[in-house]
């Protein structure tokens, strides 16, 4: 919240509107861009990665269709460019110098590139280009030293453009609702090697990877990793890219991918893409994956060596149909992204894991749910967030994600699931390569789903799970027979009526001891967890999802035996989700935020910028 007040405070942006003004549907309030005068169509790239100073140098050439009639003045967003020159290309051997500049830097919308474009060019296409060159701290980009990686004898470089950091590396329209093919040509050091979300072309030698991407997609989803990477084909259409440490043990744990592509593809339609690779980041990345199409940028954090985090990679491969096929058309739309593509995960991992892990990935899902629900005031409870005058990146909570999951399930439990399933092919099919607003969703479900079964669902409760905070009455929640059993066992355990060397917890899954964990109690006695670590070696466990509830644990109670191994994750993970928590937690005490601050100044050069951004607003408050 505090980079939220300063950028109000500072910002001469374009999102003035107040906030007791009706929102308009479909208005991108995070992007210069107007898409009425000017639509980026295609974008051909040429850039060198230096990782001595941290920059990408080269140019952008934009085909652009003039919208608007007489329109002359196309801007364009761009966070922390260097912006060298800007010309027309008339034709391929004429430039002709455009007059352009760049308008006052907003902190969370960066700088509009105002370009003024001549009346004579264009009928309707043209094309312009622009010299630039990156700021180290594009906080769209993350160079990795090599002692970060895990190899550790080459740097690594990644870019993460979802929500709007697109613009800190490339200048163009940055919004959801324009979509654009692209070509590029990446230049790396010798011995590295270059992947994008973008099919590779033949002849990538001397460190020179050409790519194109003939499917239009949004600026969101242009994605660059440069490591000394190697591939390991796991099926006709799958493969990872890995350092060469991990390749084998990336390969191995995402064995399944090509089956859940199949999965996928009987229920939703066709996989549109080409191929479905998946690209493994070093530990730094701040997130669990990134739906970057043909190439999802993955988090090393879910090679757990027994397929038991793999719900990630189910995730990532259901946004080719929700988000990269029909794409949100602003942020506040992000549900029909995520909301859909989690229900679309539950339906791969069902079918391809059965039903009893299903339920209890579901049921976790639902906790963490009800206890950010529990922390978020009521506006941020909607599924349709509105975020004018705020940072997009503060929409992903879970509830786009689980509530919008809850939502379809809902539909499901009332139109039965085979029908909705077929409408969320067809609705796939639809509006496939569009970008698309809640409203618009909404009218295509009453008008398609709503007919089939009018008395299933009333509009009022509509409006509830659309439009109300919290979680509506009528939602159909998961149940794990599994979990009623690991309940009831750490009820006895704790209550001294078992010894801890009778609980099964050898034979346990991943998802049966974070439920074990998650359900202590606030205060449990130190003697209690000692002798649990003590059975199970609980604080050196490789799975990253029991040490993050482990740790929880720990900090909650001052367990000290835990503390090297809290070091140790703070300083090696960057992955948001399983970091911020335990920072949170650290900082409830004295002696907690003491340890919080000291871990966090030897941890933070090492994170990626946007987990930056949220945790010092936790740790350096
Ligand atoms: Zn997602």
């Amino acid at each position: 919240m505090k980079t939220l007040i300063a950028a109000l405070a500072l910002g001469a942006s374009v999102v003035s509107a107040a906030p007791s003004t009706p929102i308009v549907p479909g208005r991108d309030y995070h992007s210069y861009a107007d898409p009425a005068a000017f639509r980026v169509k295609h974008l051909d790239l040429d850039v060198e990665a230096s990782f001595a100073d941290r920059r990408l140098s080269g140019v952008a050439d934009l085909t652009v269709s003039r919208v608007a009639a007489g329109a002359t003045r196309l801007t364009l967003d761009t966070r922390d460019l260097g912006i060298r020159q800007v010309w027309w290309r008339k034709d391929a051997a004429t430039l002709v110098a455009l007059r352009h500049s760049i308008g006052a830097r907003d902190p969370m919308l960066g700088s509009p590139l105002h370009i003024d474009v001549p009346v004579e060019a264009g009928d309707p296409d043209f094309t312009v280009r622009i010299s630039y060159q990156t700021r180290p701290q594009a906080s769209g980009l993350q160079w990795v030293e090599a002692a970060q990686t895990a190899d550790k004898t080459h740097p690594f470089l990644f870019t993460q453009s979802q929500a709007i950091h697109a613009r800190s590396w490339i200048p163009l329209q940055d919004s959801p609702q324009i979509r654009m093919t692209y070509n590029a040509t990446i230049h790396v050091p010798t011995g590295m090697r270059a992947v994008m979300s973008a099919q590779p072309l033949d002849g990538n030698v001397d460190g020179v990877f050409r790519f194109e991407m003939p499917q239009a997609i949004p600026s969101y989803l242009i994605a660059l990793g440069v490591g000394k990477l190697e591939f390991r084909s796991t099926g006709p259409r799958t493969g990872v890219y890995a350092e060469s440490s991990i390749v084998d043990a990336a390969a191995k744990e995402f064995a399944e991918t090509e089956q859940m592509l199949q999965v996928s593809e009987k229920l939703f339609g066709p996989y549109r893409w080409g191929r479905y690779d998946l690209l493994i980041l070093p530990p730094s990345f701040p997130f669990g994956g990134m739906e970057n199409p043909r190439l999802s940028f993955i988090t090393p954090t879910v090679i757990a060596g027994d397929r038991s985090l793999t719900a990630l990679i189910a995730h990532e491969l259901a946004h080719s149909w929700s988000g990269n096929l029909v794409t949100n058309a602003t942020w506040r739309d992000l549900w029909l992204n995520e909301g859909f593509t989690v229900y679309l995960q539950g339906r791969i991992m069902r079918a391809v894991y059965g039903d009893a892990r299903e339920a209890m990935e579901e049921t976790l899902d639902l906790a963490t749910l009800r206890g950010e629900l529990a922390t978020l005031p009521p506006h941020d409870q909607v599924l349709a967030v509105d975020l004018r005058g705020r940072d997009p990146d503060d929409v992903f909570t879970q509830v786009p994600y689980i509530k919008g999951a809850l939502f379809v399930s809902w539909l499901g439990s009332r139109f039965g699931v085979e029908v909705v399933d077929r409408f969320l092919h067809d609705y796939f099919d639809h509006f496939q390569f569009q970008s698309i607003d809640t409203e618009q969703f909404r009218a295509y479900l009453e008008a398609n789903l709503l007919p089939q079964k009018p008395s299933a669902i009333t509009a009022s409760e509509l409006d509830e799970w659309i439009t109300a905070p919290g979680l509506p009455k009528n939602a159909v929640l998961p149940h794990s027979d599994a979990f009623a059993r690991v309940d009831q066992l750490r009820r006895d355990w704790l209550a001294g009526k078992l010894p801890v060397d009778l609980l099964p917890a050898k034979q346990w899954t991943t998802h049966e001891w974070v439920h074990f964990l998650d359900g202590m109690p606030k205060q449990v006695p130190v003697a209690k967890l000692t002798e649990l670590d003590a059975a199970f070696d609980v604080t050196a466990t490789g799975n990253s999802e029991v040490a993050f509830s482990w740790l929880r644990i720990a900090i909650r109670n001052e367990y000290a035996p835990a503390w090297p191994r809290l070091d140790s994750y703070l300083t090696t993970i960057g992955r948001r989700r399983l970091i911020k928590p335990l920072y949170e937690d650290l900082m409830k005490t004295p002696a907690g935020a003491a340890r919080a601050r000291a871990i966090y100044a030897r941890a933070r050069p090492n994170y990626h910028p946007i987990a930056v951004n949220t945790l010092d607003g936790i740790v350096l408050r």
